[in-house]
């Protein structure tokens, strides 16, 4: 598919004026088997006042490789809506989970199970905030800006780079923020990256299921602003082969203690459970994601758990400014770029708030030395 722009933008604005006659227009977006988003629209008659107004709604599950053909229907069930960025006015965008027939959660509803998890440990506030790193390229599969024929510069300059040469897509970057202001996604912050058009917004703080809801939203806001300029995203973990950067999704937590005086000694017991199960969370933090943590391009080995103040070299880094006030928040720096949140968020909380039989132990020493 190559059309030079999918929007003929000035034109339709003409149109995106006209008065809707007391109806808005919902957009129920959805994740598919490959972890993208797909979505579709629906008229309603009024404007919902909670997400239980909304109506569940399905669509053919066989031609996403959700479902078989002889039973193709998924069901599609609102959890949560945003205002619509590009439509405006009251028209929403409503993110849903995928159902089966039978009743049980689709195969790639991450949330449901990320949802239980959230819920049983709602009394630790945990907070996160995910660092989502992502490539450029342009209609031809090409890197975006890179040019023809040939490489950039090596890395260096274009880490937040200001300038003609050292960034590209600033205009498709702007308006993904915008768009995410307006949606009221909690977007922290955008900085270019390290390989030339490779880009990174962050989302968060963000309590339990609503991280992995707004990320998703902010991937879908991304893809929509980037097809107006005729970009396509890539959230691969190593996008070009040789001595450029991978892209990551780091992933920054914290609990209610953590974020308390004496919270480090917090987080020193959730990075011992975190180091007993490494492979376990490894299995979770993207596919492809060896061919990122090589030891190198600012990553730790995927094969051992590591972790360090200010080291962006090992699998989680302590910021330097909460070693120094002894509490605050980790970054595991192993997820990649192509992560399902659900999926990632779901396991720490299971990992850092449940009970593993050593991790207890650390526990009752901190009890035990608390007054210190
Ligand atoms: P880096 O220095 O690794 O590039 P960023 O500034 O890109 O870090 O991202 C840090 C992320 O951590 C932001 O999304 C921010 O909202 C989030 N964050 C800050 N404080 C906390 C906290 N206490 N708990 C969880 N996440 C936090
Ligand atoms: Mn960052
Ligand atoms: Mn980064
Ligand atoms: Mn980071």
């Amino acid at each position: 598919m190559s059309v030079p722009l999918t929007e003929h933008t000035a034109i339709l604005s003409k149109y995106l004026d006209l008065p809707q006659k007391g109806k808005i227009l919902a957009e129920y977006v959805w994740i598919d088997a490959e972890g993208r988003t797909r979505s579709k629209c629906k008229t309603l008659n009024k404007k919902p006042n909670s997400v239980d107004d909304l109506p569940e709604w399905n669509y053919d599950g066989s031609s996403t490789m959700q479902a078989p053909g002889h039973d193709s229907d998924v069901y599609l069930r609102p959890v949560a809506y945003y205002p619509d960025p590009f439509r405006k006015f009251d028209n929403i965008i409503v993110l849903c989970e995928c159902w089966n027939n039978d009743g049980t959660p689709n195969k790639f509803n991450h949330r449901h199970e990320c949802a239980k998890l959230m819920k049983a440990h709602a009394d630790e506030e945990v907070w996160f905030g995910l660092e989502q790193e992502y490539t450029l390229f342009d209609q031809y599969d090409y890197p975006y800006g890179w040019p023809k024929g040939g490489f950039p510069a090596p890395q260096g300059p274009y880490y937040c780079g200001v300038g003609t040469g050292k960034v590209v897509a600033r205009d498709v970057i702007e308006a993904h923020y915008r768009a995410c202001l307006y949606a009221g996604i909690n977007i922290s912050g955008i900085n270019a990256e390290v390989m030339p058009s490779q880009w990174e917004f962050q989302v968060g703080p963000c309590e339990g299921i609503k991280m992995g809801d707004e990320l998703w939203i902010a991937r879908y806001l991304l893809e929509r602003t980037a097809e107006e300029f005729a970009v396509k995203v890539s959230f691969h973990p190593k996008p070009l082969k040789g001595d450029w950067n991978g892209a990551g999704c780091h992933t920054n937590v914290s609990t209610k203690d953590m974020r308390k005086t004496g919270g480090m000694k917090v987080i020193e017991v959730a990075l011992s459970k975190l180091a007993k199960r490494h492979k376990e969370h490894m299995l979770l933090y993207g596919a492809d994601n060896e061919q990122r943590l090589t030891g190198r391009h600012e990553t730790a080995s995927g094969d051992a758990f590591s972790s360090g103040v200010a080291n962006r070299g090992a699998s989680v880094r302590i910021p330097r400014q909460v070693a120094k006030e002894g509490y605050g928040y980790f970054e595991d720096r192993r997820p990649a770029s192509n992560i399902d949140p659900y999926l990632v968020t779901g396991i720490m909380v299971e990992t850092i708030c449940g009970s593993i039989p050593d991790a207890d132990m650390a526990k009752e020493f901190l009890r035990e030395t608390s007054d210190e």
